[in-house]
């Protein structure tokens, strides 16, 4: 249910409201927007029509289910967009578009150091590096782990480029999260709902990857895992999605954007890399991106990709990556963005 607050309703009549709502047995969630406060009460479906009567509360205009089955990712809860705040200073989200670079897989502090400085240089704003890797193959690379998540830490001291670095296993969240200014979750995770409650309580940004095979419907509904948990901070990326065809990695589901844009207020990262599976066709699906709306980009980018650990076919060198992005200007002006 949402309860939504009459314009100017004091703080104290909003803190009634909380506290009835968790008397009842739910959890309030306050969504401030820029002239009304609405309370999303979430809990227990079966028992929500008792919220109905805090209607008749001072400062209620009135209670409305929200039919959507995810409550707090929904339009019906938030219409406006929501900002997510990196760290202070760089959001994503609204008029910013963002664009997070780096390797797939953090090898050396060479290698880290030389993509963090090309890919700052060539305006990416966020640094993208794997320290835990969730490969098909046991016998692949794995990552270098604890030492990984240093060389991330190095590269954001010595380029001040934030960093976005994967979490595969709950066990792990505590020490990535000392390293990282945003956590992701891989596609493989999507539904790792063990590990999704986990991030919800963390005072940080999810970047969570939408699933090879998960419809826009579940995706929403683990975001909502993290939401309902208290992390307000979610970030959603479409990275393809496994279809018949062979000639790309995955299907970059373009699509997704405006119809993700129509039911949910979080911000919209494409990442190309992981979708087409081949360097060449990255620019092209960056600026396709783009003109369809989304937030942001996260793009593999490796100073070698011939000798690269994981995903070398798909990682733009410096100089492709440097071309994509002064293209990339124009498309963001077309779509009212700020690069
Ligand atoms: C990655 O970002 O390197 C990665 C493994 O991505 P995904 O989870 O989308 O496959
Ligand atoms: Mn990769």
């Amino acid at each position: 249910m949402i309860i939504v607050m009459r314009k100017g309703a004091s703080k104290d009549e909003l803190a009634e409201v909380k506290k009835r709502i968790k008397e009842l047995g739910y959890k309030p969630h306050v969504i401030h927007g820029e002239t009304r406060n609405v309370v999303g009460a979430v809990g227990d479906e079966r028992g929500k029509t008792v919220l109905q009567a805090l209607e008749s509360m001072p400062g209620v205009e009135n209670v409305v289910p929200i039919l959507k089955p995810y409550k707090l990712a929904s339009k019906e809860v938030k219409p406006e967009p929501t900002a997510v705040e990196i760290v202070p200073g760089l959001t994503i989200g609204g008029d910013n578009l963002v664009v997070m670079a780096g390797p797939c897989s953090v090898e050396s502090e060479e290698q880290i150091l030389e993509t963090a400085q090309a890919v700052k240089a060539a305006g990416a704003t966020v640094l993208r590096g794997g320290a835990y890797k969730p490969r098909t193959s046991p016998y692949s690379f794995q990552g270098m782990e604890e030492d990984g998540l240093k060389l991330l830490a190095l590269a954001r001291e010595a380029t001040g480029l934030p960093i976005v670095t994967e979490v595969v296993n709950p066990r792990d969240v505590e020490l990535v999260a000392k390293y990282a200014d945003i956590m992701q979750v891989g596609a493989r995770n999507v539904q790792n709902f063990a590990l999704l409650k986990m991030l919800g309580r963390l005072d940080k940004p999810i970047l969570l990857k939408r699933g090879m095979a998960t419809t826009i419907q579940e995706y929403l509904m683990s975001a909502e895992y993290i939401l309902a948990e208290g992390n307000r901070r979610v970030i959603l990326c479409e990275r393809g999605i496994r279809t018949f065809e062979t000639a790309t990695r995955n299907t970059l589901d373009i699509s997704a954007i405006p119809v993700l844009r129509e039911q949910t207020h979080l911000p919209i990262l494409i990442d190309p890399s992981h979708a087409t599976g081949h360097a060449a066709l990255v620019p092209s699906m960056c600026y396709a991106s783009v003109a369809a709306g989304c937030d942001g980009l996260i793009v593999e980018v490796h100073p070698h990709p011939e000798t690269a650990a994981s995903d070398g076919p798909q990682s733009l060198r410096p100089a492709e990556f440097a071309a994509m992005m002064s293209k990339l200007a124009e498309f963001a002006k077309v779509a009212g963005k700020k690069l």
